[in-house]
């Protein structure tokens, strides 16, 4: 239930149960899973961004830089938010990853899937999951009370009173909560302020990001591994006909990569892809559209994800190299496992801050998934980086290995797509 608190300095401080710091994909998710579920209507919660979607419905007249690679699982969790819109997503039938010796080929059909996986627009996405969430507000029957802030966190205190944490927001106004869902991504300004630990190792890499219209049409999802300089992927979006390029790479090659002109930039990824081992190639890039921009890579990890009156989810709790498109999946996967423990609770009464019993079960559930796929993530890095002629041998034996076993395959996709291996 929302009241107001008074604070020492006679100010009032607006209370609720919940406060998400951080609306993202994974904190709005978080919000929307909430707000959808009836076990949790007695629950108060503020959703806190600095850049909240407008409320007028925004239109893009071009393809929009960041996207993600949706698994079937995080499909089926946001299709249950009611925040799904087939015309948003191209869908991939088949995956190729390969490097100038071997590739490995992932094929829907093959076991038996309709598909392998869809790309989004992030932003296109959000923009849908708060629409659904300005609809539910003020209709009888649902879950949680939202109250969107659109404003930034500039504190997080755990230190006053016992029962709640309280948010300091960037125009010196405070809220507080008996439980604060850090989701701000990787500079999470609750996680921070906690006593959770974090180890965070920098790749010294960033991700160029373009969108390219291609010769032909393309279903497949194709990543190319360079040794250190890569790897690059082409993903489908716009039903096909445009591919959102995201190449990982050394930081000087990635400033140039993204001063050069349009052309010199289509003929450094039409020549990245075009050394293969088997003769497959993506369709040929033909013309850059819109801008180009390179984003940081690194890997990291809460050492908790509960803490004091603080739960972490999504990038606040770890970040993956985006060479298999799992960072925002895993957080979906929290948000899901998130939503379950909190409207349990709320339906039965229990004290949501306070319950430690109820968060270290959310914890238990998510963190060895996060922490397994971290792992996996970072080793693939690793050996596609090796130049070693004996050691590039070694893992081109492995590649073509695992290729050659079907049921080793299909529970790498089952994994992947599913989040199984059932
Ligand atoms: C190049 C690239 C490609 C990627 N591709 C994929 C992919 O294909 N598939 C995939 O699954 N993952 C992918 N990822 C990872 C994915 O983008 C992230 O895992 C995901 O965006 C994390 O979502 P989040 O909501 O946890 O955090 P964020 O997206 O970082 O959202 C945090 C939110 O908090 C808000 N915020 C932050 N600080 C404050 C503050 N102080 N006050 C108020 N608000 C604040 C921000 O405005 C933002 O809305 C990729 C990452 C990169 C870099």
């Amino acid at each position: 239930m929302k009241r107001f608190l008074s604070t020492r300095s006679g100010l009032r401080t607006e209370s609720f149960d919940v406060a998400i710091a951080g609306g993202g994909l994974v904190g709005a998710s978080v919000a929307l899973g909430l707000a959808r579920d009836k076990l949790a209507a007695p629950l108060s919660v503020a959703l806190v961004d600095s850049s909240l979607p407008p409320a007028k419905e925004e239109v893009f007249d071009r393809p929009t830089l960041r996207t993600s690679t949706i698994s079937l699982k995080s499909h089926k969790w946001i299709q249950g938010l009611g925040a799904w819109k087939d015309k948003h997503a191209t869908a991939f039938g088949d995956m190729f990853v390969y490097d100038k010796n071997q590739g490995i080929t992932f094929d829907a059909k093959q076991d038996e899937l309709v598909h392998l996986g869809y790309v989004v627009e992030n932003v296109i996405l959000r923009n849908e999951m708060y629409k659904r969430l300005r609809e539910l507000r003020g209709k009888e029957n649902t879950g949680a009370t939202i109250t969107e802030i659109d404003a930034g966190i500039s504190e997080v205190d755990y230190t006053g009173d016992p029962k709640h944490a309280s948010i300091v927001l960037q125009d010196g106004k405070r809220l507080s909560a008996q439980l604060i869902v850090g989701a701000e991504g990787a500079n999470s300004v609750a996680r921070r302020e906690s006593e959770i630990g974090y180890w965070r190792h920098d790749y010294r890499q960033r991700a160029v990001v373009a969108n390219v219209k291609t010769k032909d049409q393309s279903s497949t999802a194709w990543q190319r591994f360079l040794g250190k300089s890569g790897p690059v992927a082409m993903l489908p979006i716009k039903g096909g006909s445009i591919s959102n390029v995201v190449w990982s790479t050394t930081p000087a090659e990635a400033k140039a990569l993204t001063a050069m002109s349009d052309g010199e930039f289509l003929k450094e990824l039409n020549l990245a892809f075009e050394e293969d081992w088997e003769g497959r190639v993506p369709p040929l890039a033909v013309e850059v559209v819109g801008k180009r921009a390179s984003f940081p890579l690194s890997v990291s990890h809460a050492t908790e994800y509960v803490g004091k009156r603080l739960v972490l989810v999504g990038d606040a709790a770890h970040g993956v190299h985006p060479l298999a498109g799992q960072g925002v999946n895993l957080g979906f996967a929290d948000a899901e496992e998130l939503v379950r423990c909190l409207a349990v609770a709320a339906s039965t009464g229990r004290a949501i801050g306070l319950d430690e019993a109820l968060l270290l079960k959310y914890q238990g559930r998510r963190m060895p998934e996060n922490l397994f796929m971290t792992g996996v993530l970072h080793s693939i890095k690793s050996v596609y980086e090796w130049d070693d002629p004996s050691l590039e041998s070694l893992r081109s034996f492995g590649v073509k290995m695992v290729d050659s076993m079907p049921l080793v395959k299909r529970a790498i996709v089952k994994y992947q797509t599913l989040g199984d291996l059932r």
